[in-house]
């Protein structure tokens, strides 16, 4: 089907999902472009889009972009849909990113619950966060911590969803997507852009459900030092997501498991990118008193900036799956080297 606007009149209703319509057409002959569902609210249809660059094989490597899973956090769909923006406009006259796109693949779905971003709220239209929403019970989660995933009301924040409901249309269509495309593939990163907590950047990987180390530390660990060393005055704080808190229902827990059972031999780490937006409030204090202002940058420049941020990071993870050797092949010296330094930096020894 032809993505037209007059297909989508919610194109009206959200910039960035005008600007997604706008590119799948500057997409044609770059990229595949998929809709992986379409999601009804009040009398709209929101086309759920991912854009597939490169080769069709799909145990050809590669990296997964995500972002808007929350939709108050309007600002990862717009990180992410900026590198879709340069990643589309190399495509058409840069060489070595052609050369790149010829064996590595791309994917990119900038804007996974565009029913929150309708709402302005963070879960989807059925009050789930998507977040929350996979079959996956974390440890020593008390009750009291409902940020960490809760089946109390769908009023509240953090809502998982009903005990035994089948999936949100949202989760079941990354889950899908994932599955289709990453898990046939041997070397394979994810990276999924939010915002709203903290006051740095910070680089999460699995697990969010324990405080247990996941089996890809050695793995971790070496991309840290890829990015340590090719960026050496980056921003980001890379840790497991468990450091800073532990949910349930987290849906890159889920996939990683899955993943790790279907391809044992295998490297996938699934990444979040959590921007710390309590900067950008303490530099506009009034952006307290509006909800999308918590999440988001206010002001035109500052949005440029983040805009321009983080455009090495995702530069250097679709390199690292191109060449993944320096953090796949590990011998047995080097791996046990980077997991001692992993379990100390990140596990407290
Ligand atoms: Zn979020």
């Amino acid at each position: 089907m032809k993505l037209t606007e007059t297909h989508h009149p919610a194109w009206r209703l959200l910039p960035e999902l005008r600007e997604l319509l706008f590119l799948a057409r500057r997409a044609q002959g770059l990229a595949r472009v998929e809709t992986l569902a379409r999601l009804e609210c009040d009398g709209h249809h929101f086309p759920l889009l991912a854009f597939r660059f490169g080769p069709s094989d799909p145990t050809a490597p590669v990296l997964a972009l995500f972002g808007g899973v929350h939709g108050l956090e309007r600002i990862g769909t717009r990180v992410v849909t900026s590198y879709l923006q340069t990643v589309l406009s190399l495509a058409r006259w840069d060489r070595s990113t052609q050369r790149l796109l010829e064996e590595t693949r791309l994917l990119v779905v900038p804007l996974v619950n565009p029913v929150g971003m309708y709402w302005q709220r963070r879960s989807n239209g059925n009050f789930v966060d998507i977040m929350r929403n996979a079959p996956v019970e974390a440890e020593g989660v008390a009750g009291w911590q409902i940020f960490g995933g809760h089946r109390l009301s769908p009023r509240l924040p953090w809502y998982r969803g009903q005990e035994g409901a089948p999936l949100e249309t949202e989760t079941q269509a990354v889950c899908d997507l994932v599955r289709r495309e990453v898990f046939p593939a041997k070397v394979a990163l994810s990276i999924d852009v939010h915002s709203g907590y903290g006051k740095v950047d910070r680089l999460w990987f699995p697990y969010a459900k324990t405080k247990t180390p996941f089996a890809s530390v050695p793995q971790a660990m070496a991309l840290k030092h890829l990015l340590d060393k090719a960026y050496g005055n980056h921003i980001y704080r890379v840790e497991p997501q468990c450091r800073e808190y532990l949910a349930h229902g987290d849906l890159w827990d889920y996939l990683y498991d899955d993943y790790r059972q279907r391809q044992p031999q295998g490297d996938y780490i699934p990444f979040t990118l959590e921007m710390g937006s309590w900067l950008w409030v303490k530099k506009n204090w009034r952006q307290l008193f509006s909800l999308p202002g918590i999440f988001n940058p206010r002001l035109p420049h500052r949005e440029r900036r983040i805009l321009r941020r983080h455009t090495p990071l995702l530069d250097l993870l679709l390199r690292a799956v191109q060449s993944p050797e320096p953090w796949t092949q590990l011998n047995h010296a080097k791996r046990q080297r980077l997991l001692r330094h992993g379990h100390d930096l990140w596990y407290g020894g």
